[in-house]
């Protein structure tokens, strides 16, 4: 039987402040699962998965390397920017402050990674926003950060690790991006 093919290979690397929901956007996508309590991330993890990009009729081997979100780890993750097609931006829409942190990390990357790298803004946790949701509170509004990736030249989606919504088509709206380029 013939194995499963893909046409490109293509590496993500996923970034920002700790607990924004690295982890649990990847778990997500290769596993299509939510823990409550994931290990706190130590280093880097990675997933992989096939997507199929839809207006290129491509199928794309995604490579997602997960990096810490601790300052600590800044000097290991590092090395793992090398070679990254993609980048998801990620930021939690009921912290103003991992969504201010977000310039730095975007500062990071353009320091380390390929300047044609494709990179998205991702607002994780919009389930919190829900109106059953309860008491959490947006903090950023998704006007607001589509301005701020527009401005910086980002693609950009709001999504939940913890709902799914948002979750594929962050990587694949990259993916497209990237795919584009080439
Ligand atoms: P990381 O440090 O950025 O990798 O963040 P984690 O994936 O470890 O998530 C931190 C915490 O936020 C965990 O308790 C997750 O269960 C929770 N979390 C992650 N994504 C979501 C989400 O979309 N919605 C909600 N409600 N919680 C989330």
């Amino acid at each position: 039987m013939a194995g499963i093919t893909w046409h490109y290979v293509l590496k993500f690397i996923i970034t920002g402040d700790a607990a924004v929901g690295k982890s649990s956007l990847l778990i997500r996508l290769t596993d299509q699962r939510f823990l409550l309590n994931p290990d706190p991330t130590l280093g880097v993890e990675f997933g992989s998965k096939l997507i199929t990009i839809p207006e290129e009729n491509k199928i794309i081997k995604l490579q997602c390397w997960d990096t810490a979100g601790t300052e600590s780890f800044r000097s290991i993750t590092r090395s793992y920017y090398r070679g990254a097609a993609g980048c998801l931006l990620v930021y939690d829409v009921t912290s103003r402050k991992s969504f201010t942190n977000a310039r730095s990390w975007l500062a990071d990357v353009r320091e380390h990674a390929d300047p044609h790298l494709t990179c998205i803004l991702v607002g994780n946790k919009v389930d919190l926003c829900d109106a059953d949701a309860g008491a959490k509170r947006r903090e950023v509004s998704t006007e607001e950060a589509e301005l701020w990736a527009q401005e910086e030249g980002l693609l950009f989606v709001e999504a939940s690790a913890k709902s799914g919504q948002g979750v594929e088509d962050a990587f694949v709206k990259a993916a497209s991006d990237i795919l584009s380029k080439i």
